[in-house]
């Protein structure tokens, strides 16, 4: 895989000048790709409009049908992130006292981890996403609020997660898939900014001013 960061191409510099602008809170980035369950379930549109009620600007917004390669690349394959969502899982299974033996065969965060990933991955690319670009004040930590908890089954009403999903890691795991949570938005602003470069070229990018901001 080439790596954007090194050698970048016209269109990547280009791209990389559009994310160096974020140095005011009101220009912070931040990716948010609306997940197969919620396309499937007719969500796209309820889910956009929570960002937009909010202030948050849509600046790139595309249905796609990202495929297994497209969905490795995104979601980290360092030996910490991949162990991190295994520690997760252990966490679960110590709290409702399930058995990681029988479900996961260990008791190893990585491997479990990567068993993980291997269901998200397969999760993310079994239908259409939304992939949207959304701009403003504090972009990353707002969407995330708006987001809400992972688990939809922890995420306060009132979050999306909390009001369109009950899933969680729990039951999730029994079936040997990933959580269903609606959404993904990067957990802080180097994620957004890695994320955007993968799924974003410039040209899908549009630069304008909401009503408010011009008065
Ligand atoms: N995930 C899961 N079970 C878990 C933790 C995570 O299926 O116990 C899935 C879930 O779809 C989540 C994704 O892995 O959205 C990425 O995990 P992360 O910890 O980054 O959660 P997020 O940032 O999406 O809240
Ligand atoms: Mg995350």
């Amino acid at each position: 895989m080439t790596n954007k960061f090194q050698n970048p191409s016209s269109k990547q510099k280009k791209m990389q000048e559009l994310l160096a602008d974020s140095e005011h809170p009101r220009q912070e980035k931040t990716l948010v790709l609306i997940k197969p369950d919620a396309v499937k379930r007719g969500l796209v549109g309820e889910i956009l409009k929570r960002f937009e009620n909010r202030g948050l600007k849509i600046i790139g917004l595309k249905l796609v049908h990202g495929n297994k390669k497209d969905f490795d690349r995104h979601y980290p394959r360092s030996k910490e992130w991949i162990a991190n969502l295994g520690k997760r899982t252990i966490e679960t299974y110590k709290k409702y006292d399930y058995s990681l033996k029988n479900d996961f065969g260990s008791e190893n965060p990585f491997k479990i981890g990567k068993i993980f990933r291997n269901w998200l991955i397969d999760f993310m690319a079994s239908g259409p996403i939304a992939k949207v670009l959304i701009e403003g004040v504090h972009a990353v930590d707002v969407v995330r609020k708006i987001t809400g908890d992972t688990q939809p089954h922890f995420a306060l009403t009132g979050t999306i997660r909390g009001d369109f999903s009950v899933d969680s890691a729990g039951s999730a795991n029994k079936d040997k898939r990933a959580v269903h949570n609606l959404i993904h938005a990067s957990g802080n602003k180097e994620e957004a900014r890695n994320e955007i470069m993968l799924w974003f070229e410039p040209d899908e990018v549009c630069d304008y001013k909401r009503a408010e901001e011009s008065i």
